[in-house]
């Protein structure tokens, strides 16, 4: 297929339609339901930090069905709270760091958590990515939130070229419009869950096929994805002409491939040891 120029305007604009029957992300989703404070915002997004929206939703619904305030939430104690986030991961610790939040919150600025990128990440547990989104969400702050579905799709679209979503963040500061920045992370992550994904890409059905450049996938269609995810290398050729070795080895992560010589299997067993570590870091 000749390949038209990456335009993000009709990109983003086709992928809005497109995203519509699936549920939004979590922080937009409960800034709709009203849960759009950057306090609630901030507790949210720290509640979904390695735990899947399907989680993180309810979860924050519980917790402000009890506490929406930094004075409800400093009122509880560690053992109900921890109680009430008990199902995202990692929910002892962050329940120590949504205390210490509202302790501090409540103390400084009352009821009212200011829409200040400084005060949010001078918070444990908060990181750049988390402050962004909340300043997105809650405060309707022009800044990009990189997670791990916009760094994928942005670099198989070929907008841009980097290796880890801190870059992709950089880059798109420099590229992406300003009018944009907000959305590409609403947009970007249902569609990175649905028809961008990780290792099978939907590109036959894409809406914006015609203007991607497939890095990483256009030597190969969606049968040998399936295959790869199905098999490992199962298209040799195909998996030699992968721009990005990171992709397959994502895909034959946990599965030996058969036929590859001991330094063909020892690069993939690194490209898949970086790759993980680069999600974890993304999503720290
Ligand atoms: S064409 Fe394929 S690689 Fe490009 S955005 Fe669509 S699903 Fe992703």
């Amino acid at each position: 297929m000749e390949k038209q120029p990456f335009d993000i305007g009709i990109a983003l604009a086709r992928i809005e339609q497109a995203v519509k029957p699936w549920p939004k992300a979590a922080l937009f989703q409960l800034a709709e339901e009203g849960f759009s404070s950057t306090f609630e915002q901030l507790l949210a997004c720290i509640i979904s930090i390695r735990t899947y929206d399907e989680v993180t939703l309810p979860v924050s619904r519980a917790l402000f069905a009890r506490a929406r305030l930094p004075a409800e939430v400093r009122q509880l104690s560690w053992e109900a709270l921890d109680a009430l986030i008990g199902p995202s991961t990692f929910h002892e610790r962050k329940a120590h760091q949504i205390l210490a939040i509202a302790r501090q919150v409540d103390e400084q600025f009352g009821d009212r958590l200011p829409g200040d990128r400084n005060v949010l990440l001078s918070f444990a547990g908060v990181g750049p990515k988390c402050a962004n989104l909340v300043l997105g969400v809650a405060c309707g702050t022009p800044v990009i939130s990189v997670d791990i579905h916009v760094h994928r799709v942005t670099g198989r679209w070929g907008y841009v070229k980097e290796s880890t979503p801190e870059k992709t963040l950089l880059a798109l500061e420099q590229k992406l419009p300003e009018r944009y920045w907000i959305d590409i992370n609403r947009l970007l992550v249902p569609f990175g869950k649905h028809v961008c994904t990780g290792n099978r890409p939907k590109c036959s059905t894409c809406p914006v096929l015609e203007m991607c450049e497939q890095v990483g996938w256009e030597s190969i269609g969606e049968g040998c994805a399936l295959a790869i995810g199905k098999a490992g290398c199962a298209n040799k050729k195909g998996a030699t002409e992968l721009h990005n070795p990171l992709i397959i080895c994502a895909a034959n992560f946990g599965r030996p491939p058969p036929s590859r010589t001991g330094h063909q299997r020892i690069m993939s067993y690194l490209a898949t040891l970086f790759w993980q570590i680069n999600l974890l870091k993304s999503e720290l």
